[in-house]
This record gives structure tokens, sequence and C-alpha cells, in this order.
């Protein structure tokens, strides 16, 4: 493997990655202090393969967790690729060394039983940990490769009860996180790479450790899907967005733009159509993908434009911090042009993380959990006892903060009932 960095970028290969799948780096910036003034990364680590999958790609500002000085991220990546670390602006005067800590392929087995791991900690994991915590279950959390979930990607949360005047994602998140250890909670920055639901304890691969417990809690949540250009994810929370229920309002008054053809993008449009004083939809083909009455829904609306065969090649507004405009391309005249606009809405579908339960759990035809009575994960209809499935990874309709903790605080519910059922 070969790492590369930005122009001022200075990168250290410590070592050469043997056939891992799971790597761990730790990025120490030399101006410690001043880089972590608002506790940020201003770096952005890009994992390129030919089919980009967002699972490898963490390619964002966000906030991290500093453990004896460093920022550790699993980065899920295969030996053979190419890992570019690509500096912002404000990173750009700063030295870092990459270290990258390869996992070994020997797996450690932990000797205890562990009464609870719980798999994200995005809300519902948080939540779930927090009343998990208070009764005394000591959980573990994996934070996974979105460390805090996708609210620590966002900016100002204003729909989650309690702050009247907002509060930064991130903030929200580090707030949940400071509650869940307060009573115990371990976090840990790992990434579960497979899973034994059958054994009793359930049986979780680690990294290169294999963990025991007797409940687990799936908190794992549904991935967007961006574009991926460095722009695009420089600029998420700042007019970039990939939940039109979530910051539609601030788009008030504003042109914005919607990627994507399918109906989830009529949906986002015609949604967005409330606030914004104009919708253009674009989409890469020719070909919606949307279902006739939907497409026909937006082609009808006055607010809605369609940009066919356009694809997005660079969000503009970097250095200002905020959206200014869309350079796009028409695939088939080649010819570039300039789209004004204040925000962009990805609407092209999300990639829920519950790949590694394939085959032991009932899931819908895209990959999400499907739960009976909200929170019990099943095999063939037959709950599987012990196993339980919170937040986004199980609910595809509202994928809100709140209704994502609420859930978190009922599988806790459920795992406390199932542990003094069947003793700890
Ligand atoms: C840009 C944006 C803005 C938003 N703004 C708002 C808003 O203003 N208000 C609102 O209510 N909602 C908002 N949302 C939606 C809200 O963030 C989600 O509904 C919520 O985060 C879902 O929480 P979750 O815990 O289910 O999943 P997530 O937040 O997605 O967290 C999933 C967690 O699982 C971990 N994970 C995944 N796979 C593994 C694995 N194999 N091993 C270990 N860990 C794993 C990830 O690392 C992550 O920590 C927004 C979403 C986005 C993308």
């Amino acid at each position: 493997m070969w790492l590369s960095g930005g122009s001022n970028l200075r990168i250290k290969v410590e070592e050469r990655i043997d056939a891992v799948p799971q790597l761990r780096f730790n990025l120490l910036p030399a101006a410690f202090e001043h880089v972590h003034g608002d506790a940020r990364l201003f770096a952005v680590l890009q994992s390129h393969r030919r089919i980009v999958n967002l699972r490898n790609f963490i390619c964002r500002k966000q906030t991290h967790s500093i453990h004896h000085h460093k920022i550790c991220h699993p980065l899920i990546v295969s030996p053979s690729e190419n890992v570019h670390l690509v500096p912002s602006r404000s990173a750009a005067t700063h030295a870092f060394t990459l270290e990258l800590v390869p996992m070994t392929s020997d797996l450690k087995s932990s000797s205890t039983t562990r009464d609870l791991v719980i798999l994200g900690s995005g809300c519902s994991g948080l939540t779930a940990a927090i009343y998990a915590g208070r009764s005394n279950l000591n959980p573990l959390v994996l934070e996974g490769h979105e460390p805090g979930g996708q609210l620590s990607i966002t900016t100002l949360v204003e729909n989650f009860p309690g702050w009247p005047e907002g509060i930064q994602g991130p903030e929200l998140i580090e707030n949940m996180k400071k509650q869940a250890q307060r009573f115990g909670t371990e976090l840990r920055m790992a990434h579960l790479t497979a899973a034994d639901l059958s054994a009793h304890p359930i049986r979780l691969t680690i990294g290169a450790e294999v963990v025991h417990t007797r409940t687990l809690i799936i908190a794992s949540g549904a991935s967007a899907r961006w574009l991926n250009l460095p722009s695009e994810q420089a600029l998420i929370g700042h007019g970039v967005s990939s939940c039109a229920t979530c910051d539609g309002f601030f788009a008030s008054g504003k042109p914005i733009a919607v990627i994507g053809g399918g109906d989830s993008a009529m949906e986002e449009a015609l949604f967005l159509t409330r606030f914004a004083s104009k919708v253009t939809l674009i989409n890469r083909t020719g070909k919606f993908r949307a279902s006739p009455i939907m497409l026909e829904r937006a082609q009808a609306h006055e607010k809605i434009e369609f940009l066919a065969n356009t694809i997005v090649e660079e969000v503009l507004g970097v250095e200002e911090k905020d959206v200014k405009g869309l350079r796009i391309k028409n695939t088939v005249s080649g010819v570039e042009s300039i789209l004004p606009v204040s925000f962009m809405f990805l609407g092209i579908g999300h990639i829920p993380n519950a790949q590694a339960f394939r085959g032991m759990m009932d899931l819908d035809e895209d990959g999400y959990i499907l739960t009976k009575n909200d929170v019990y994960c099943t095999l063939n209809g037959e709950v599987l006892p012990g196993v339980y499935a919170c937040g986004d990874i199980q609910d595809r309709r509202y994928r809100q903060a709140i209704t994502a903790a609420g859930s978190g605080c009922m599988a806790a519910l459920e795992v406390e009932k199932y542990l003094e059922e069947h003793g700890r």
C-alpha cells in the first residue's frame, strides 16, 4: 500500500500493510492544540477504489475522539488500495504523520463474556448505552467507521427536543457519549467484521479480537450515498446535505439542486419545494428510475426543473464554507457550466450497514433489518434470542435522530428484560 499526501502534507509510511481486512490509523497533527482548536479533524482521508464504496470512504470533517494525543479512526481498506490524505485549507500549514497499525490475523479471544455489546455510536446506539449503563450493564459500544454516526457530520440540529436554539450535531453526540460514559459505557474505536449469532453467548469478531456477549444491539445505521467529490465532502453541513427533512428549512427562499432520479429524489424535490425558490433535479442519465406517478408529480411542479444527462463535477464554495453553485457537465455534449444554487441535496439512497448479518437474520430486499415488535431481530420470522436492532438500520421511514434515540431506548429496555429472564 502506498500513501500520498496533498501539497503541504508530509506523510510517513510506517509499515507495509499485509493482507488484513482492517487497519487503524493514528493521525498525529504536529500542531496539535492549534489544529484542534475546535476539536475537528481538518484532514480528509480518502480511500480510492474502482467502485467507490461509501463504507470504505472516510472523507469528512468530523469530530474525533482524542486518545493519548492521537486521533484514531478505523479505516477499512483492502491491501491493494491507494490511500490519499487530502488536507483541507485549514490543515495545509500543518504536518501530519500517518501511522498505520495493521490488525494481525491471529484472533485473540477475550476471556470474559459481556452482558451487552452495542454496534454503533450514533444517537440510537448511544441512547441504548445510556439506558443500559444506568441498569449497570456496562455496555461496550463499538464506534465503527463513522464515530458518532450521521449527526456528527452535520451542523445545526434544530429539531431535537430540549435545545430551543438548536445544537450542533457533533456537540449533541459528544454530550450523549459523555452521558453514556458517566454510567459505565466503554466506547471503543472498532468495527465489527464478523458475527456468529447462533452461538450462545454471541460471538463477535472485532478486528483481531473475538468478543463474547449475552446480548447485542445493532445500531449501525444506514450511510447516505454521496457523490464522493472532495468539494462535496468538505461542504457537508454547509449547504450539502443528504437529509431533506432535516435541512430543508435552511434552504428557505434559496435555489437548490437535488441529485438523483429515483423515487427518493422525487420525494425530496417535492418536499423541498415548500422551502426553496427553485429546485433543479439533476440526473446523470436521461432515464429516471422513479415510478411514473412520482415522476409526473415532480414534472408537473412549477418550481422543479429537470437537468438530465448531467453530472456534478465540483461543488463551489469550499473556501467560503458555503455552497455557491455547482460546476456541472452535460454527459452527452461534454459542455460544462455553472449552476447557481445555494444548497445541494443528495437523493441517491442509503447503504444499510448490516452486511455482516446477511444470512443470519431477516433483512429486506435492500439490506435493512426487518424487526418484529420494533426492535426484535428475527430469522425466518422467529425471534433471535438476545439480538435487537434500533435506529436507521431498521427504520427506513422516519430516519430522524429522535426516532433513532427512541428505538435505542426500547432496545436497551428489552435487553434488560431478557437478561433478567435468562440470568446474567
Ligand atoms: C447530513 C445529515 C443531517 C441530518 N440532520 C438531522 C437533523 O437535523 N435532525 C434529525 O433528527 N436527524 C438528522 N439527520 C438524521 C439522523 O442523523 C439519523 O436519523 C440518525 O443519525 C440515525 O442514528 P443511528 O444511530 O440509527 O445511525 P447513525 O447515526 O448512522 O450511526 C451508525 C453508527 O453505526 C456504526 N457502524 C456501522 N457499521 C458498523 C460496524 N460494522 N461495526 C461497528 N459500528 C458500525 C457507525 O460507525 C455509526 O457510529 C441527519 C442526517 C444527515 C446525513
